[in-house]
């Protein structure tokens, strides 16, 4: 068997030597309720308030901002709902984009069914979305534009300040999706006029099932978990103290080794399309070339299914995605790609590479040879390549 070599990290990272060791403890010693009033509680406490600076601290925010949540897809229902309901008397219009993840486009036709108004903006052919567009559809009684940071499947990153600053413009709250930005990106909430920010554990070396959502002071937002009066009296539930202090420890060493780390991924990915641009004709790299977060890399191969590249893959210990994790399993094709205009072959034909630190260019190297050989294999047997060459004779 193979070395196996994993290239899906925006659908999941491993967890960091230096964050287990610092949850390790929360697990045995200190496994106090982080409610409670005595020692073992207070322990539990310290711990979890610990973590909150830790979080504020690496996207300039005060540590009263921070609420903690069961990650990504929480912190978007929370955001979005939230608002919606605690804002309706000023209005009914939500902005957001077609590329968005699920857990945001899902929450907001929940929202419509309620009889919200939702505008889902378009995206050019890089991912980007269009500010003239916003311009055209942000109104007075428009309460929340949420646009994502960095696309999960493209990776493309939008340009938050000028968006944040158009919806503050026009008195809406601004909220983003920054689960895969926060590991690439030093944000700033204030200078970028971010209202509202998700934040999820597991994509930065954390562990699963923890994340936050930052709220600007003062931003109206409704209770959405009903139960105790953990974070703030805004989230009930007995706080997940391992995963939140695991969380933690992961953004303060993203914020540490951010520079670093972006700085190999591009180097890794810059290698792999240099590669696989020589190695295999008739393909084609998706996303923004420049406004991009470095460890992710989307290619179309003509012709070829990309469930069935990912399979013969897998077959070689590879392990890589097509689309997102979330609509994988379902036969449902990349909203993403699609929104970005790009045609059935170049939808039917996409594999997301997503790059960790832990990957050397000899594994580059294996992983371009086997896919080279993987699509040669599958375009022989393709029909459709039969018909376009064909088609070019
Ligand atoms: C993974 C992901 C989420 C969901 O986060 P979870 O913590 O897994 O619920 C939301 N948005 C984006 C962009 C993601 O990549």
């Amino acid at each position: 068997m193979n070395k196996r070599i994993y290239l899906d990290n925006a659908a999941t990272t491993q967890v960091s030597g230096e964050v287990l060791n610092e949850m390790l403890p929360y697990f045995t010693s200190v496994y106090g309720n982080s409610n409670s009033i005595h020692s073992f509680g207070r322990n539990a406490a310290n711990g979890v308030d610990e973590a909150r600076d830790r979080v504020a601290k690496a996207i300039h925010a005060t540590n009263k901002e921070i609420y903690f949540t069961s990650g990504g897809t929480e912190a978007n229902n929370w955001a979005i709902k939230g608002i919606a309901y605690a804002n309706q008397k000023k209005g009914k219009h939500i902005i957001t984009t077609q590329i968005e993840h699920h857990s945001v486009l899902e929450t907001c036709k929940d929202l419509e069914r309620e009889g919200f108004e939702v505008s889902y903006l378009p995206v050019d052919e890089t991912g980007l979305v269009s500010i003239p567009e916003l311009l055209h559809e942000i109104r007075p009684d428009t309460i929340l534009v949420s646009i994502m940071a960095v696309n999960n499947e493209v990776g493309t990153l939008q340009h938050l300040r000028a968006i944040g600053e158009i919806v503050n413009d026009y008195k809406a709250y601004f909220h983003t999706d920054a689960v895969q930005a926060i590991g690439v990106l030093d944000i700033d909430v204030k200078e970028m006029h971010i209202d509202l920010m998700s934040m999820s554990s597991h994509k930065l070396h954390g562990p699963k099932g923890a994340g936050a959502l930052y709220v600007k002071k003062g931003t109206p937002i409704k209770k959405f978990i009903f139960g105790g009066e953990q974070e703030f009296n805004k989230r009930g539930g007995t706080t997940n103290v391992p995963a939140v202090v695991g969380f933690g420890k992961a953004m303060q060493i993203m914020a540490r080794d951010r520079e670093v780390i972006n700085k190999k991924l591009e180097v890794l990915s810059d290698y792999f399309i240099k590669k696989v641009k020589y190695e295999i004709p008739d393909i084609s790299i998706n996303g923004n070339p420049r406004q991009k977060a470095p460890g992710i890399v989307n290619v179309s191969f003509k012709y070829v299914e990309g469930e069935s590249i990912l399979m013969k893959l897998d077959l070689n210990g590879i392990a890589v995605s097509t689309g997102s994790a979330c609509a994988s399993g379902s036969l449902e094709k990349s909203h993403v790609l699609k929104a970005m205009g790009l045609g059935a072959a170049d939808v039917n034909g996409a594999i997301r590479f997503s790059f960790g630190v832990d990957i050397t260019k000899g594994d580059i190297d294996f992983v371009v040879r086997t896919l080279t050989n993987a699509v040669n294999e599958l375009r022989e047997m393709s029909p459709l390549t039969k018909k376009s060459k064909k088609g070019e004779e």
